[in-house]
């Protein structure tokens, strides 16, 4: 049997998920656009697209670096999740993103597992991808959330 080959048995076997990478890591901010200059001028990222994501009361900035972007969140009212968030804990990291390739299984295997979902069912976020999160009391504090990109 092939390296791959006993890879794929195990993955089966345990029911786990594998993430293809970290797609994104979400960061809570008061100012999109101060902190955009930071990105761009200090960092020398520059921001590819900028999004509001109504139904989530976000604007989003988007930065690449190698495969895993920067995703700069702001909300656009005080009561959305991101105004909540910065109020009770302050500017900073928010959620974590892994790219997995079957976000409907990936859901179903950590659910078995006995993690709670905040969404049951993947819907659209930013940059069209299907996404859904994990609760944080279920992943050791972080925010997680499980990307696919279908298309
Ligand atoms: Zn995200």
């Amino acid at each position: 049997m092939s390296t791959s080959q006993i890879k794929l048995l195990t993955k089966i076997k345990l029911k786990i998920i594998i993430p293809t990478h970290i797609e994104h890591i979400g960061i809570a901010v008061k100012n999109l656009e101060d902190s955009i200059s930071y990105y761009e001028e200090v960092l020398g990222l520059k921001c590819y697209k900028v999004e509001e994501v109504k139904d989530q009361k976000v604007k989003t900035a988007f930065f690449q670096v190698g495969q895993t972007k920067i995703e700069l969140l702001e909300s656009t009212e005080p009561d959305g999740p991101i105004g909540k968030f910065i109020e009770k804990r302050g500017e900073g990291i928010h959620h974590l993103a892994f790219a997995v390739n079957d976000i409907e299984g990936s859901l179903q295997k950590v659910k078995e597992k006995g993690v709670r979902l905040i969404d049951e069912k993947p819907r659209k976020g930013a940059e069209g991808l299907d996404i859904a999160f994990l609760h944080p009391k279920s992943t050791y504090g972080t925010l997680t959330e499980f990307c696919e990109k279908k298309s």
